[in-house]
């Protein structure tokens, strides 16, 4: 009898296969007495070699990001001083497996200290350990299933490496048990277009081999289900995909209301190969990935050249960019921030340029020289703005350099709040749903067992995003959403409903936004956001749109 299991479905789609699960990371037995340390050195450092050289041939296979994260992941098991400590520890009598956890652990808790960005990158660590532990003790090395088929992938929650390297032609669908909606395993998901469940209580528990069907939309996983069932997922699924690269056009509603339709960047890079008919240009452009590992900030020069190269995509469009939002999930070493013992609550986005006003003024001189040299529509904002007086000497800095439309992200529940005062002194906001949510829920947003909270149906920020509209339609001015929110296309008409006329998020997610507004009236999509705020949670607020929209 096939078993339902439910989580938050964080990627459009429908998907069914055979489940293979991650392999789980080696238990490490008990410590044993060496008897020949140079054997149980010889036996670690072959370990690192095999990880390294695995690591580097699969970075071989692939390109850009996923290249550059495998890349790093092997030079640091290749690293000397990682060996080094390795044979200290066997010389004091550890064993190969023992000595390597250790090594890493000292490694690790070096990174966390550092927190944010770089904690993340602890979890890299973990998985390079893994790996060698696993081969020192004869064990297959863990990391992403190759069943020689395809294959729905279910994990605890999926490491960057992991995901960085899951080939979509074999992957049909993602389940987790951990992780919320803007885990790397959701983001990740959002850009292969594959359908994602994340915080699937039990998910682990469903045998490698059984069939399963994956609901990217609903959070639905029905597992021990037929061939029949699987089949008819992909059919389903296949209709689906026809039916929306057939949706062409500007983003409205049925009767022709208009919500224009951007994307998120990091970089020029995220827009190269990407069908840019019909966007209205950029929504986000985080500019922080232009600062991240670097002692040193870029210079003048190399920033003009970094945002004239994303701006000539779009001669005819708005492009928005974020200027810095360093601190908390985003540490940036140059700027050595003190060490805090809550960074999202402390110095990040705007707030670095309380001490630091020259890199502020450094980014919008660059900002204002590459925008002169293009004739993209450029607009700056800035990240984690809490009064009206930030917002107003904010965009009056932006003026100051030439720069004619400034606005603010609204990604505090204060700002959220006065979003009508803070329209007196800007010309524009963009609703960043993943930071408005991690502060309206008091929940952090690196926190993958706090999924339910961090949900962007929680009808407490619905209520926020409402406010913000409303807002914006008595000044007539723009409020958008560019947090991840935006990417949900049963969310989407609630969003239009709400008030909100932008919505931006990374080009894959865009033909099944655009459909689902283009399925409803505004009337239609006021009164589903209507039905949402009613509700007392996420769940109840998803599962009454549904009701609403699919009369399931
Ligand atoms: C947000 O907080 O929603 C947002 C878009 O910014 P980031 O995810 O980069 O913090
Ligand atoms: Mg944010």
């Amino acid at each position: 009898m096939p078993e339902e299991l439910r989580g938050i479905g964080v990627s459009p789609g429908l998907g069914g296969g055979p489940v293979a699960r991650m392999s789980p990371p080696p238990s490490l037995p008990e410590a044993r007495a060496v008897v020949d340390p140079d054997q149980e050195t010889a036996v670690a450092a072959n370990a690192l070699v095999a990880v390294e050289n695995r690591l580097r041939e699969r970075a071989a296979e692939v390109t850009g990001e996923a290249h550059d994260i495998l890349d790093a992941q092997s030079m640091i098991a290749g690293d000397p001083t990682v060996m080094e400590g390795v044979a200290a520890r066997i010389k004091d009598g550890a064993d190969a497996p023992h000595a390597l956890r250790d090594t890493f652990d000292e490694h690790r808790r070096t990174l966390e200290g550092l927190g944010g960005y770089l904690a993340e990158r602890a979890a890299d660590l973990d998985d390079i350990a893994h790996r060698a532990i696993a081969i020192a003790l004869g064990l297959p090395m863990p990391g992403v299933p190759d069943p020689g088929h395809p294959f729905v992938l279910v994990a605890d929650d999926l490491a960057p490496a992991d995901t960085a390297t899951l080939d979509p032609a074999n992957v049909i669908g993602l389940i987790t048990e951990r992780g919320g909606p803007t885990s790397h395993t959701a983001i990740l998901a959002r850009s292969l277009g594959l359908p994602a469940v994340v915080g699937c209580t039990g998910a682990l528990d469903v045998t490698d081999g059984t069939l399963v069907t994956v609901d990217g939309t609903t959070g639905q996983v029905r597992t021990g289900v037929g061939e029949e069932d699987v089949a008819e997922a992909r059919e389903r699924a296949e209709a689906e995909r026809a039916r929306l690269a057939g949706g062409k056009g500007p983003g409205r509603t049925s009767d022709g209301h208009s919500v224009d339709l951007m994307v998120n960047i990091g970089s020029a890079a995220d827009l190269a190969g990407v069908d840019l008919t019909d966007v209205a240009g950029v929504g986000l452009f985080r500019t922080e990935f232009l600062f991240l590992d670097r002692h040193d900030a870029p210079g003048l020069e190399e920033q003009v050249a970094a945002y004239a190269e994303a701006f000539r995509f779009f001669d005819s469009g708005t492009i928005v960019v974020r200027t810095l939002d360093a601190g908390a999930d985003k540490p940036l070493q140059f700027l050595g921030l003190p060490e805090e013992p809550n960074p999202a609550l402390g110095i990040r986005g705007l707030r670095v340029a309380r001490d630091r006003p020259e890199i502020l003024d450094l980014q919008l001189e660059a900002i204002a020289l590459a925008a002169a040299q293009t004739s993209a529509d450029v607009w700056v904002m800035a990240p984690m703005v809490s009064t009206r007086p930030e917002a107003d000497a904010f965009a009056a800095r932006v003026r100051d350099h030439g720069l004619p439309t400034a606005g603010v992200m609204i990604e505090v529940p204060a700002a959220a709040l006065r979003a009508r005062q803070f329209l007196d002194v800007v010309d524009f906001l963009s609703i960043g749903t993943n930071d408005l949510s991690q502060y309206t829920l008091a929940a952090d947003r690196q926190t993958g067992g706090l999924a339910d909270l961090l949900d962007p149906w929680q009808p407490a920020l619905l209520e926020l995003i409402g406010g913000c509209a409303a807002a914006g339609k008595a000044a007539s001015k723009s409020v958008g959403v560019c947090g991840e929110a935006a990417a949900d296309p049963l969310l989407a008409p609630v969003l239009a409903g709400l008030g909100i006329t932008k919505l931006s998020m990374s080009p894959r997610s865009l033909p099944a936004v655009r459909a689902s507004l283009a399925e409803h009236t505004l009337a239609e999509c006021e009164r589903l956001a209507a039905r949402a705020l009613e509700t007392g949670d996420a769940a109840e607020a998803r599962a009454a749109v549904l009701a609403e929209t699919t009369g399931t």
